[in-house]
């Protein structure tokens, strides 16, 4: 078995590339690009490729097994095609092929979600279970199903789209076109809109404290305004966290896991959301599952997705 792995998470605002050491999972050196303001095909592209060539500077190339990408956006996995990834202005994107003709070594693609519970399953806090859901709270809210040990990808290879359950038929409008998303209620951004939709209209926070202009709320942000008691910040995080614990339940009836994995920035940072999310989820869960369920936050924070694809080889499809 050779020793190392790359693992790439290629995020909306990021670009983390990593080399892994295949026998401990431990990230051993990593680059992070932004991609903030930079996106296309082409800019993505020659950004990995350099981050790459960064990495393995020096390095011996009979020692590295694959490269493993995981992609925000729907992809072909066994092509090795991003199909599109809005955030990135992505599409049909042939990663496998020109990272494989540039490097010489096998490429393996999958989604984001999916590399960060496959990272949480072999290293992190999904380490003793084989039926699990990771879901992940950021700009969205993502998630992936661990069934018998296997990520399940679906018909399509979309399965785990908790983000986009309907929660209110006749709700707000959701980024996908769709009305009543979770993700239009639950994510950071749908409580950051919330937040600045209420300053506008003359309420005030200690929120003001920390918000510079033309900077958006972050969750830090929004985890010192709670630890002042913020009343405009608490009411917001609640409602999010009536919505999130809802959907959760939902899937605990639906699916009947051992155990949610909740990470993100917001279940990081705000420990208040995590708590009250998880209390009210199993409150709200049937009985019976409701019994059983047990929840962790994600354990290896930013680099679950980084350590996951790292071992994306290892994926039967
Ligand atoms: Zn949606």
């Amino acid at each position: 078995m050779k020793k190392y792995s790359i693992g790439i998470d290629l995020g909306g605002t990021k670009i983390l590339i990593a080399l892994i050491d295949r026998e401990s999972g431990k990230v051993l050196e990593y680059v992070k690009k932004k991609t903030k303001k930079e996106k296309g095909s082409k800019k993505i592209t020659k950004k990995m490729i350099e981050g790459i060539e960064e990495l393995l500077e020096g390095k011996n190339l009979d020692e590295i097994s694959s490269v493993g990408v995981g992609a925000a956006g729907q992809t072909d996995r066994k092509n090795g095609i991003i199909i599109a990834a809005a955030n990135l202005d992505c599409y049909n994107l042939n990663i496998k092929e020109i990272l494989s003709e540039h490097f010489n070594i096998p490429v393996f693609l999958g989604n984001d979600v999916e590399i960060a519970a496959i990272g949480e399953q072999k290293f992190g806090a999904g380490k003793d279970c084989d039926d699990f859901v990771c879901i992940f709270v950021g700009t969205g809210v993502g998630s992936a199903i661990v069934k018998e040990g296997k990520v399940i990808l679906g018909a399509t290879g979309t399965a785990g789209e908790i983000g986009h359950i309907i929660v209110d038929l006749n709700g707000r409008q959701c980024a996908c076109g769709a009305h009543g998303c979770l993700e239009a209620y639950a994510s950071r951004s749908a409580i950051e809109h919330r937040i600045e939709g209420a300053l506008k209209k003359g309420r005030t926070s200690c929120i003001l404290d920390y918000l510079e202009p033309g900077k958006s709320i972050t969750s830090s942000m929004i985890q010192k305004s709670i630890e002042r008691d913020d009343e405009l910040v608490l009411q917001y995080v609640t409602e999010a966290s009536e919505y999130l614990s809802g959907g959760i339940a939902s899937i605990i009836n639906f699916i009947n896991p051992e155990l949610v994995i909740l990470g993100g920035g917001l279940i990081d940072a705000v420990d208040y959301f995590y708590e009250k999310t998880i209390k009210k989820a199993k409150a709200k869960s049937l009985p019976v599952p409701a019994e059983k369920i047990r929840f962790k936050k994600a354990a290896l924070g930013d680099f679950s997705g980084v350590i996951g694809a790292g071992f994306l080889e290892d994926r039967v499809l």
